[in-house]
């Protein structure tokens, strides 16, 4: 059997209702007693796989063998799908000739993997507004925090200032979100890598959050590197993706030292070791890789893309309006925002409820009615100490019995209305 039919066989299983997800009809039980449906309201954290990625999975998993790495029939049918699946990555996100598409395990990884490669002498210039993903993997190198903008017209400015006084010729790269996990908000990812650009500086876009809710394209947003996670993308199987230009790749250090990313290996006369390495994505790719997350990743980029993101779209903005008119006789619900309540954002809105410990409001919610949100800080400290009017310095302790801290609902494919309701 080859590549083609193993995914036309599941393909052909899930041309059905757009976009499945599975877990959606999940009993849980009470601590009142009882049994109730789960209302799943954390894609933010991680996603349902799609029907079609469970069947595109399961279709593949009887042939699974190791990638680059074997003569044997399977294993080059999954050397094959591994390396299908970076096409299907690179189409997704509408990369540029000669972009190159390395797998990662996440967003968290695809990042540091880039902090690894940055140029000596670069400078960074990163919100702190960011997920802890973009915010500390530079860490290394010579960062710059900038403050959180209160409109998308001020991260612009912010970003020309701070770019403006830079040494100039030094290589700089932007890392920026394009849609907050906290507040869900979009942010303008197009004028800021023009504003990178236009000051001889790169960027980078953590799609974590945006890529499964829009369409993420490189060329049209003109950034250089993309970064996003597959269990945030409805394919929960362990993968990310690194997308983008190859130069900085090409000349870094491999992200892992090992076989793979090695391409000849030679003892020296004084007993030590000389390495080739490779220079395309396997450079990277160091160890054995896992071809069923990254498949799983390629089948949810093609399911997205052959149902369109404007459905989707359409359904999240119902479900926010849904939350918020639910809410709306309940004075004690603030919701979270930088750029102002209407701003267009993705399926992810947090709040807080005057009179309560976020927390136990979080836990209440799953024990007595079986509804899954997240609380705290969101892995992003700084902004949300800021929205909730303290300093995104200030003192305070992470972690459940946390006090100053919010909670989030999000949503996406296959969430119904019952769940919100
Ligand atoms: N960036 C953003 C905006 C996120 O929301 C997250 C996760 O919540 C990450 C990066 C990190 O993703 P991962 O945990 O998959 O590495």
């Amino acid at each position: 059997m080859s590549v083609t039919a193993v995914t036309a066989v599941a393909a052909d299983r899930s041309v059905r209702a757009p976009l499945p997800v599975l877990g959606r009809d999940v009993t849980v039980p009470l601590v009142t007693g009882g049994e109730v449906t789960y209302a799943a309201l954390d894609y933010a954290a991680s996603a349902p796989a799609l029907q079609r990625v469970w069947d595109d999975v399961a279709a593949y998993a009887p042939y699974y063998g190791s990638v680059h790495r074997g003569a044997g029939y399977l294993s080059q049918l999954s050397t094959d799908l591994f390396e299908n699946a970076r096409v299907t990555v690179a189409g997704f996100l509408d990369c540029r000739a000669g972009d190159q598409v390395v797998f990662t395990r996440s967003t968290t990884d695809s990042l540091n993997l880039l902090a690894t490669a940055l140029p000596d002498g670069c400078e960074v210039f990163v919100f702190e507004t960011e997920h802890h993903a973009s915010l500390l993997p530079w860490r290394e190198a010579r960062v710059r925090y900038l403050d959180a903008p209160d409109s998308p017209r001020q991260a612009v400015t912010t970003l020309e200032r701070a770019l403006a006084g830079r040494a100039p010729h030094t290589p700089a790269l932007v890392c920026v979100t394009g849609a907050s996990n906290v507040t869900g908000e979009l942010w303008p990812v197009r004028e800021l890598a023009a504003a990178a650009h236009a000051h001889g500086a790169r960027i980078v876009l953590d799609a974590a959050q945006l890529a499964p809710h829009h369409p993420v394209s490189v060329r049209d947003l003109d950034v250089d590197w993309v970064a996003f996670s597959g269990h945030k993308l409805y394919a929960p199987f362990g993968s990310g993706v690194l997308a983008g230009r190859a130069d900085w790749l090409r000349t870094a250090e491999p992200y892992l030292a090992g076989g793979g990313a090695s391409r000849k290996v030679t003892r020296r006369a004084d007993g030590g070791v000389d390495v080739e390495w490779h220079d395309g994505a396997a450079r990277h790719e160091a160890g054995s890789p896992n071809v069923i997350g990254v498949h799983a990743v390629a089948s949810a980029c093609k399911a997205l893309t052959e149902a369109g993101f404007d459905g989707l779209a359409a359904r999240e903005e119902e479900l926010i309006r849904a939350v918020r008119d639910g809410l709306a006789d309940v004075p004690e619900v603030r919701f979270l925002s930088l750029f102002g309540d209407d701003a267009p954002r993705v399926g992810v809105l947090s709040f807080v409820v005057d009179g309560w410990n976020s927390s136990h409001f979080a836990a209440a919610l799953s024990a007595e009615y079986g509804i899954g949100v997240r609380d705290g800080l969101f892995c992003a400290h700084p902004l949300v100490r800021r929205l909730l009017g303290g300093e995104p310095g200030g003192q305070v302790e992470c972690g459940a019995t946390e006090s100053l801290a919010a909670i989030r609902v999000s949503f996406g494919a296959g969430t119904p209305d019952e769940h919100v309701e």
